[in-house]
């Protein structure tokens, strides 16, 4: 993940929408980087600068998984990098929201829902694999006994006869006149004669439920599901707001994980290194046999294609196996005594370190 991606537009910069399939990506990019290519545009700074910002864009984009982080480093904005940006996903709902305003689209007053964030841990198995289960969600509805107008029954109320029922009242100043909020409805138009007790007048109530979420297989730690409309409730019929899952594996017991490759260390016998073996190792799903060659060291690192993660959509990653050796902690009498023997007969006059000193 890249700090600067919050600020920087590939789609833009690209000239696509945000669901832009991978070809027109492809083909937006060849068309531009032919366009700006330096080698065309000789000494134009310009040029150049897009150049780069095009192929940068296209590094980020035709990655299906850079893509995938793109998106949601900025769907989610600072605080995809622990909130140092000092915002919360709150704040963020309402950031989207003035931009909506600015950029007239909706209007004023349109404004798009809060998003709300929620944790989902899993485990290092389901993470592999995928999952579909459900998350709770306690979610801002428009109340439906008084259809969010807060009065009684949602008739209980009359028009505000300061204002005429349009929310506003004109003050004059000199040759202009402002439109201010009614004070007497707080802008509402309507003055409630008796409270909705379902909602005690807000118009909203809370709802707890629970919403399905589809994990995909190969999840990290970290990767943030937006699920697009479970969030707050938007105004005046503008879409609400999503919610944002994001997933914390927890660490197995054995394995480990770096991208889709899995790495596991395990124990020899000195005997089974010394002499070679077919050993039994288990993946995350079964069980495999590897052949260790006689004369094995200790730290030696075996790859098994193939059996790493599965992210979807994408090849697997490998199972790395990286074996040590274990002694025999407590040697029975006889034991010893076979292995004095052999140091004394094999052994003696060796020094495997002399190497060290030349
Ligand atoms: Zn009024
Ligand atoms: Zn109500």
């Amino acid at each position: 993940m890249n700090r600067d991606w919050l600020e920087k537009d590939f789609y833009k910069i690209l000239g696509v929408s945000e669901n832009a399939s991978l070809d027109e990506i492809k083909k937006n990019y060849k068309k531009l980087a032919r366009e700006n290519h330096p080698d065309l545009n000789p000494d134009n700074p310009e040029a150049e600068k897009r150049f780069k910002d095009i192929s940068e864009a296209s590094a980020v984009l035709t990655d299906q998984q850079k893509r995938q982080e793109y998106d949601q480093v900025r769907a989610m904005g600072p605080s995809a990098f622990g909130g140092q940006g000092g915002f919360n996903v709150d704040d963020l709902g309402d950031i989207f929201g003035n931009l909506g305003d600015i950029f007239g689209f909706g209007g004023a007053g349109r404004r798009k829902g809060q998003s709300y964030q929620t944790n989902l841990t899993i485990s290092f198995v389901e993470s592999a694999s995928g999952l579909e289960t459900k998350v709770p969600l306690r979610k801002e509805v428009v109340c439906t006994d008084c259809r969010g107008n807060g009065s009684e029954n949602g008739t209980a109320y009359h028009t505000c006869n300061i204002c005429g029922g349009s929310g506003q009242t004109a003050s004059n100043q000199g040759f202009f006149s402002f439109a201010q909020p009614c004070q007497a409805c707080r802008g509402q138009g309507n003055v409630i004669d008796k409270q909705c007790k379902t909602c005690k007048a807000q118009g909203i109530v809370i709802k707890n439920e629970t919403v399905k979420v589809k994990i995909p297989a190969g999840v990290d730690n970290g990767t943030v599901i937006r699920l697009r409309g479970y969030g707050g409730p938007g105004d005046n019929n503008a879409p609400d707001g999503d919610l944002l899952v994001q997933i914390a594996v927890e660490p197995h017991k054995y394995f480990k994980r770096n991208g889709s490759d899995l790495i596991l260390e395990a124990p020899l016998l000195f005997t089974e290194a010394a002499l070679g073996a077919t050993i039994k190792i288990p993946t995350l799903e079964k069980q495999i046999s590897l052949k260790i060659p006689p004369g094995t060291p200790s730290g030696k690192t075996f790859k098994v294609k193939g059996e790493g993660i599965t992210p979807q959509g994408r090849r697997s990653g490998d199972l790395y196996v990286k074996v040590y050796l274990n002694p025999p902690q407590n040697l029975s009498r006889s034991a010893k005594k076979h292995l004095e023997s052999f140091r004394d007969q094999f052994e003696s006059g060796d020094n495997p370190r002399d190497y060290l000193y030349e």
